[in-house]
């Protein structure tokens, strides 16, 4: 379903994120939790692209087994990185033609271990300019829906580290916003309070369409490490390390963590959050506890 149509449909969104799996026991974990979560009827969910190579076909398989074979509304995440206009045009004449509704358009990060690239070489070198070609897509007529696809940015509440200006980054962000973006999906916070104020700051800027709160249940210390360089600017605030300091096995930790999302997740709802999009890592349990602490058997519960 086009982003703007489920947006207008649901007041509170649902969502889960998924990588593409590299090996078969990867890929049949994947396929263990998809069909655990599907019972959760989220309203949508999406898929991350690579940096570069062969992992890239591999968001375009996922993407289209999860269309074809699933009752899902899968969205893939697609990068300006390594790309010129024709490889997009093509990415997305083969999603259109698999009737896939919706793309999140990124910037992308540079490519690990690829020491010769070189991002002005890039036809986009912005997302902006990518949302802007995608838009732009729909005036060819391959997609079923004629308003083309609908798509999704990324939105930063505690800031992008290639911008140190805060204000020039909401000009950036509302640019985004203008070449026709339909919703905002955030990085990951354990802050509510920067999140909420970003949503202001945005209204504050003119964006008026959807921001969709990224949440991560914290699993594991090390996988916290991890994606503490991963989303570089993001905040771990006292409470939460305290908690984690106390927990004194792996069982423990995940407990905290799940306990922790599950507080900003009800936090957000009484805040009127219009969407929560779990960075699920592939697994399921962390997200089925927090919908059971939060009441909810699926998404219907909330309509
Ligand atoms: C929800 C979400 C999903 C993600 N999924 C993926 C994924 O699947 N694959 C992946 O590789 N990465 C992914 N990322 C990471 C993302 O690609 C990087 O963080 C990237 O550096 C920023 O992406 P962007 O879309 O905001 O890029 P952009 O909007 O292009 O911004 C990148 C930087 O350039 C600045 N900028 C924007 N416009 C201008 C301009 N006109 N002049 C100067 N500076 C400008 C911005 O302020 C920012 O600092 C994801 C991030 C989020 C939040």
């Amino acid at each position: 379903m086009h982003a703007t149509d489920i947006f207008a449909k649901h007041p509170t969104t649902f969502s889960f994120e998924f990588f593409p799996p590299k090996t078969e026991a990867s890929s049949e974990a994947l396929y263990g939790t998809i069909s655990e979560l599907e019972a959760y009827k989220p309203h949508f969910v999406s898929v991350t692209y690579g940096a570069g190579g062969s992992t890239r076909e591999l968001t375009h398989d996922l993407v289209v087994k999860l269309k074809g074979q699933s009752s899902l509304d899968p969205i893939p995440h697609l990068t300006c990185v390594c790309h010129q206009e024709n490889d997009i045009q093509e990415i997305l004449d083969r999603y259109a033609e698999a009737g896939v509704s919706n793309i999140l358009a990124l910037g992308g990060d540079p490519p690990r271990g690829l020491d010769n690239y070189r991002k002005e070489d890039d036809a986009f070198q912005h997302a902006a300019d990518l949302v802007r070609f995608i838009k732009k897509h729909a005036d060819s007529g391959v997609h079923p829906d004629k308003r083309g696809f609908g798509i999704g940015v990324a939105g930063f509440p505690e800031g992008h580290p290639g911008t140190p200006n805060r204000i020039k980054e909401m000009d950036y962000l509302k640019a985004k916003v203008d070449e026709g973006a339909d919703y905002i999906v955030t990085q990951l916070f354990f802050s509510n309070y920067a999140f909420l104020d970003f949503r202001d700051r945005c209204d504050l800027a003119g964006i008026n369409i959807p921001i969709i709160a990224g949440i991560m249940p914290i699993s594991t210390k090390s996988g916290m490490t991890r994606m503490a360089d991963l989303s570089a600017g993001t905040n771990f605030p006292a409470k939460l390390l305290r908690a984690l300091n106390r927990a004194s096995d792996d069982e423990a930790v995940e407990r905290v963590g799940i306990h922790y999302a599950t507080e900003q997740c009800l936090d957000l709802l009484e805040n009127d959050v219009q969407g929560i999009h779990f960075y699920t890592l592939n697994k399921s349990h962390a997200t089925r506890e927090i919908y059971a602490n939060l009441g909810l058997k699926d998404t219907d519960g909330l309509e």
